[in-house]
Order: structure tokens, then sequence, then C-alpha cells
């Protein structure tokens, strides 16, 4: 039998091997940690984000990468995602703001289900299997055992982005590939935190949600809610405008995004007499401690004349120091150039090597589209590799 090597055993790397071994290749998934898919199974403790129900033209628009990658997604997208986790047994169901979600929430029924079918197809699992090398046709590995070599006939690397490194994406690849003539761009970090050097007065907000706001950063304006944290601020709206902060926009906060600025103003210019600012706020706007905080943080003095106040209530500026460490966003831009790849994701430079997942050069946010795009980038690398072993196959034969 043709023998493939899938090397990461995440969601990229478990679709591609799944779609090798269906079209009748020897599959072996070699991952360097004990267990598959700890980054999958991370992904599922605040929920499994799988994809987002929304027309396919909005959810391509979302995906920062070449043509090629609008293909490739819009032949997997949201909808034929959601009926492949169905057709794990894994009912999905749809959030109010149109992410889809197992309704298990979590990652580890899907992940049960997708390795018990790898296993119906005979496709063996290496752990703990750490690709260290290439040499020649082999691939080499540090594993328990010692050094290891295989010799497939065609590859499929699945070895996911630049964060969480203890969850196996460590980018140590990325000098393998140079060693070997191919280079990657330098890994950003996508949908994370900010670090923001807080007053004290700041300190008692640590951990409070702020709900019901509009962000707006560069071209991207988003309404949702955020957390802030003893470091800084993170959650689903700041990663959501994270990539136009990373690039040098200025995040601005409209802390009541259902008024009017000119609402805002004739409400604050209602006779205060010896009320505090604070109660004024609160009473006359319904502002709670931690947006009165915030504003007082990023804001102070703030303006007595109410049209201003107004104004900076409507678009509050925050002022960070940049972007949390790199290895704690949820996901990274930047790897495998597509240039590099031909059209079914084969590395050129590297013959019956092929790429797929969070390791290719791309960006997206969350909510969906990361798995999304993972799980659509390891069918095709996992298609396309079948069919280049098999007609590398039958050229031998002629
Ligand atoms: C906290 C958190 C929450 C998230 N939530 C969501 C969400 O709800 N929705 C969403 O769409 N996305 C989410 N993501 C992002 C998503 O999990 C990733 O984009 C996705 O897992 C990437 O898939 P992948 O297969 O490309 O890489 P990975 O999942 O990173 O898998 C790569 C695999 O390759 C292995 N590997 C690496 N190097 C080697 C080597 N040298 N030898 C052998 N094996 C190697 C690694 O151990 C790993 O198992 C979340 C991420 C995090 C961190």
């Amino acid at each position: 039998m043709t023998q493939a090597l899938v090397i990461g055993a995440g969601p990229a790397g478990l679709m591609a091997a799944s779609e090798l071994a269906q079209a009748g290749l020897a599959v072996t998934i070699a991952e360097a940690k004990p267990s598959p898919a700890r980054k999958f199974l991370m992904a599922g403790k605040s929920g499994l984000n799988l994809t987002k129900a929304e027309p396919l033209d909005q959810f391509l628009d979302q995906i920062q990468g070449p043509e090629q990658l609008r293909e490739i997604v819009a032949s997997f997208g949201p909808d034929a995602v959601q009926n492949w986790a169905r057709g794990l047994g894994q009912e999905v169901f749809t959030g109010s703001s149109g992410r889809v979600f197992p309704k298990a929430m979590k990652a580890s029924p899907l992940l049960r289900a997708l390795l018990a079918g790898l296993d119906r197809l005979g496709v063996q699992m290496r752990r703990g299997w750490q690709w260290t090398a290439i040499d020649g046709r082999n691939m080499v590995f540090a594993t328990p055992k010692g050094n290891q070599v295989l010799r497939p006939d065609v590859t499929v690397l699945a070895l996911g982005g630049g964060s969480w490194a203890r969850l196996g994406s460590d980018g140590k690849w990325v000098s393998i590939l140079a060693e070997n003539g191919v280079y990657c761009a330098p890994f950003k970090p996508s949908n994370m935190g900010f670090v923001v050097a807080w007053s004290s007065h700041m300190q008692r907000h640590f951990g409070a949600p702020v709900k019901s706001v509009r962000l707006h950063a560069g071209n991207v304006s988003v309404n949702g809610e955020f957390v802030v944290s003893s470091q800084g601020i993170e959650g689903s709206a700041i990663y959501a405008v994270s990539q136009e902060m990373r690039d040098g926009a200025l995040l601005t906060i409209d802390l009541i995004p259902d008024r009017s600025e000119a609402d805002v103003a004739a409400r604050l210019a209602k006779l205060r007499g010896k009320t505090s600012l604070t109660n004024h706020l609160r009473k006359t706007l319904k502002l709670n401690p931690t947006k009165i905080a915030l504003l007082q943080e990023f804001a102070r003095p703030l303006p007595a004349d109410p049209n201003a106040l107004a104004k900076v209530i409507k678009a509050l500026p925050i002022h960070h120091q940049g972007p949390r460490p790199i290895d704690e966003a949820i996901s990274t831009a930047g790897g495998l150039p597509f240039d590099a790849l031909d059209a079914g994701l084969m590395i050129k430079e590297l013959p019956g090597v092929f790429a797929a997942g969070e390791m290719l050069d791309w960006d997206a946010p969350t909510g969906g589209y990361l798995l999304t795009t993972c799980l659509a980038t390891g069918r095709h690398a996992g298609r396309a590799a079948a069919r280049w072993a098999q007609s590398q196959v039958a050229d031998a034969r002629k």
C-alpha cells in the first residue's frame, strides 16, 4: 500500500489523515505530544465554536488570505462543517450571534468520534514523536525510544501556529523547513489581549466584564464585551479588533452604543446640583462602576462640558502597552506563505510534502473561522496528497 504520513494531530492533521485513509492509503500520524489535539481540547473549554452560520461570502470576507484559500474554504464552509460534526454524531446549535457550537459545547466527544473513525480506517498513531529533520526522503523523529525514521510516499504537515507551545504548537518546525530552503513569514499574535499599565484605582475591577460596548479600531467596529484583567484587556470584542490594534490602529470604546452622542450630551446637561460626577453618570446614563472607572482611567480629568464629555463617552481612547506575549494568543498569523505552495497545498520545494492548518500564513478572527479554515485546508491537502501519491504510483507502474 502507498504509505502516507501526517505530522501533527490537531484538527487539520486529523482531517488530512481521514481523507488519505478514505482514499485507500496506509496512514501513520506522528504527534509530538503524548496525546492528540491538545489545543483543540483547550478550545473546547470555553465552548467549542466550530463555525459561523452566515452567508458564505460574508464568512469568506473574514478570512485574510489569498483567493486560493477562499476557494478551499468555500469548498468546506460553514454548512459542510456542521454536517461533518453531525456525521460524527455531534448535534450542533447556533447561538444568537450566529456562532455554531456542538451541543456538548466541549471538543472531547467530537475528538473521540474522529479518532474512532480513524482507528476503523486502520490509521496508526505514533505519540510522543517529535519531527526534527528531513533527510532526503526520510522524516526523522525524536521519540521516547530514541531517533526514528519514516520513509513515506507522501506527507502532510499540520504542525499548528506559534502560540500555546505547551499544547504542542511551538513553531519549531519553521527551522526544519528553512534548513530545506523553505522560508516562513514571522509569526504575529492574533486574537490576543493587550497589556494596560493600570493605575491602582482599577484593581477592584479586575475580572469584571464590560458588556454592551462598541469597539472601534482601524476598519473594524464590533459590538460585544470584554474583560478587565490585572494584565490589561482581553475577551471576544478585543480579539475582534486585535489585528487592527496589533497593526497600530487606536482602539476607542463607545460605552453607550445604543444612545446617540446628542442624547448622551442632553442627559449629561441635566441639572447636577450637588451630586458627584460619578453619581451623575450613573443616574443619567446608567453607567456601571467599571465603565465609569474606565472613563476616569483613560480620560481624567473628565471635561465639565456635557458635549465634550459625551464625545469621550462615545469614543473613549484606550492607551495600551501592546499585545500580550505571543504564546498567549488564541492564534497566530505568519507561517508558511501560500506562494511556496501549489494549488493542492504541496510545498513546491519539497515534492510530496503538503501543509495545512494554522501553520499556513493566513489570519482570521475568532468566531469559528479558525477551526473551519483548519478543517478545510486539512481536507484539501489530504485529498491532494492522496491524488499526488496515487499518480506517482501509477507513473512508476508505466
Ligand atoms: C484557548 C483557545 C481557544 C480557542 N477557541 C477556538 C474556537 O472556539 N474556535 C476556533 O475556530 N478556534 C479556536 N481556537 C483556535 C484553534 O484551536 C486553532 O486554530 C486550531 O487548533 C489549529 O489547528 P491545527 O491543526 O492547524 O494546529 P494545532 O491544533 O495547533 O495542532 C498542531 C499539532 O501539531 C503537533 N506538532 C507541532 N510540532 C510538531 C512536531 N515537530 N512534531 C510532531 N508534532 C508536532 C502539535 O503537538 C499539535 O498537536 C482556540 C485556541 C485557543 C488556544
